[in-house]
């Protein structure tokens, strides 16, 4: 396995909606070497989504994995691999959360998200996901489907005041636990 090179704001890779996966291409070696290798590369960045068009690969393909000792998180979400991944709303409520990326290094912001969703994806065997996500899976879904569109969480902030770096984040936003 390889780790990556992952691109960042200003390459026009993260600005360009990508293309659906064919079957017969997500079968291939080259496209199941891809996957691990995006699970590599984020684990090597300590990422907790990461999507193709963020290595420079145009394919709606995205890799999550939350670990339960994220502040974000209510829970841990296990690896898992979204093959043209499409969500829709379960409800209208939305709610307001941090969100961080590897295309937008070392900073965070507050993005309003959907509550709750329903995911319809492959996995990386080509069988079909179909279900209900919340809370803080619900925004990652969120925020990798944006990059396959070509958005960041940027483009989603409802005001950039909350935009801090990581480690002003740590140090005045984190409650430290008593
Ligand atoms: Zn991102």
């Amino acid at each position: 396995m390889s780790i990556l090179k992952v691109a960042r704001i200003g390459h026009p890779v993260v600005r360009t909606p990508s293309r659906p996966v064919e079957r017969e291409e997500l079968a291939s070696p080259r496209l199941q070497r891809l996957i691990d290798d995006m699970v590599e590369t984020m684990y090597e960045y300590d990422g907790i989504g990461l999507a193709a068009p963020q290595v420079h690969v145009g394919l709606r393909l995205a890799v999550i994995e939350v670990p339960a000792s994220d502040e974000r998180t209510e829970a841990a979400v296990p690896l898992t691999v979204l093959v043209n991944p499409v969500f829709t709303p379960v409800g209208e409520e939305t709610v307001l959360g941090w969100e961080g990326c590897l295309s937008v290094p070392d900073l965070r912001g507050q993005v309003p998200r959907l509550a709750r969703l329903r995911l319809q994806a492959l996995d990386r065997t080509g069988s079909p996901v179909d279900m209900e996500a919340t809370g803080f899976f619900a925004r990652v879904i969120q925020h990798e489907c944006d990059h396959l569109d070509g958005n960041v969480y940027l483009d989603r902030m409802k005001d950039l005041r909350s935009l801090c770096f990581l480690h002003e984040f740590h140090r005045f936003v984190v409650q430290p636990e008593e």
